[in-house]
């Protein structure tokens, strides 16, 4: 049986960087300023229908109140208390972290890149919204000490869906982001979404299917959640639909993980956060609940993943 020497029936973010930097690493979230296309209009207006507009606590009308810095400053000092952390990861979450000019971004991503107890950065956009010479920039900062990931939302291959969803992008968009982006020394993560409504099983397995072949480190599965200020509040308001239960969600999950490669790091396996904002459904406000019922199915089918990878 495959699994990891951390004894997880899949290859979680914890194991990857226990192993990659021999210890524990805490993820120290960062709000940038940024903006993203699919909002201003330059790709599109009002956003993926299920992203709020508020962006992170460190703006306000907007504008970022906090720099990046103090955020840096901040987010250590809350591990260092908590659970004595010595290294971190900058993760560059809020909106399109890539919509910039290189001047900016260079700026940007060198201030958490020059803290020696950061051991690397991630870096969260569209995959519409970087170019070879953002790409040459970004794996110019590499350096044999510091991981640099980027990590793309695709959400779906599904045009119908990603149409659905707004997002704004084609899945030969994505592709060529990949393409683009391989090759570099850059760790490669790939966000999907579970439950998007009106996808089939088969949907989403193809879209799971779809990933697996591709040259990417990680991926980040998250559950579709229904928050209050999005588009996607609107359109249930006007046409409600079905939300995946937690058993189906669990059950496609494990057929998902089963198919990918035992090697590719799963950053994610269900939504997290939004507390204050959060409508629907009601099961996915407890990860923790999500995470065991995860566990256990692997263990009832006695199966991990990449079993069926490449079957
Ligand atoms: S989910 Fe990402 S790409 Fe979509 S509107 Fe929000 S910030 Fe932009």
């Amino acid at each position: 049986m495959s699994i990891n020497k951390f004894a997880k029936r899949y290859f979680d973010f914890k194991s990857y960087l226990l192993q990659t930097f021999g210890e524990k690493v805490y993820k120290v979230t960062i709000d940038a300023g940024f903006s993203c296309p699919n909002r201003d209009g330059s790709k599109g207006r009002g956003g993926c229908i299920y992203c709020n507009s508020l962006g992170s606590k460190h703006r306000v009308n907007d504008k970022l109140v906090t720099s990046i810095e103090k955020q840096i400053e901040e987010g250590k000092s809350f591990y260092k208390k908590s659970v004595s952390a010595k290294k971190f990861i900058a993760y560059f979450q809020t909106y399109t972290n890539t919509y910039s000019d290189l001047s900016n971004l260079k700026r940007i991503f060198y201030i958490p890149l020059s803290d020696p107890e950061i051991v690397g950065i991630s870096i969260g956009t569209r995959p519409d919204c970087v170019d070879i010479d953002k790409l040459n920039l970004i794996e110019s900062l590499l350096t044999d000490k510091k991981e640099i990931w980027i990590e793309y939302g695709l959400q779906t291959i599904h045009q119908k869906s990603l149409d659905f969803i707004n997002r704004g992008h084609t899945l030969k968009d994505f592709t060529d982001a990949i393409e683009i982006t391989k090759g570099r020394g850059i760790k490669i993560c790939v966000h999907i979404i579970v439950g998007l409504p009106y996808e089939t099983d088969e949907m989403i397995m193809e879209t799971a299917k779809f990933i697996s072949q591709l040259p990417i480190d990680a991926v980040k599965i998250h559950s579709l959640m229904l928050l209050k200020g999005t588009l996607m509040e609107d359109i249930y308001n006007r046409e409600p639909f079905d939300f995946m239960t937690i058993e189906k969600y669990v059950q496609i999950v494990v057929d998902i993980l089963e198919i990918l490669p035992p090697s590719m790091v799963i950053q994610r396996l269900t939504g997290d956060g939004y507390r204050e904002i959060f409508l629907a459904p009601e099961w996915c406000i407890n990860k923790l609940k999500v995470l065991n019922m995860i566990e256990n199915e692997l263990k009832a089918r006695d199966t991990f993943q990449g079993k069926f990878f490449g079957v």
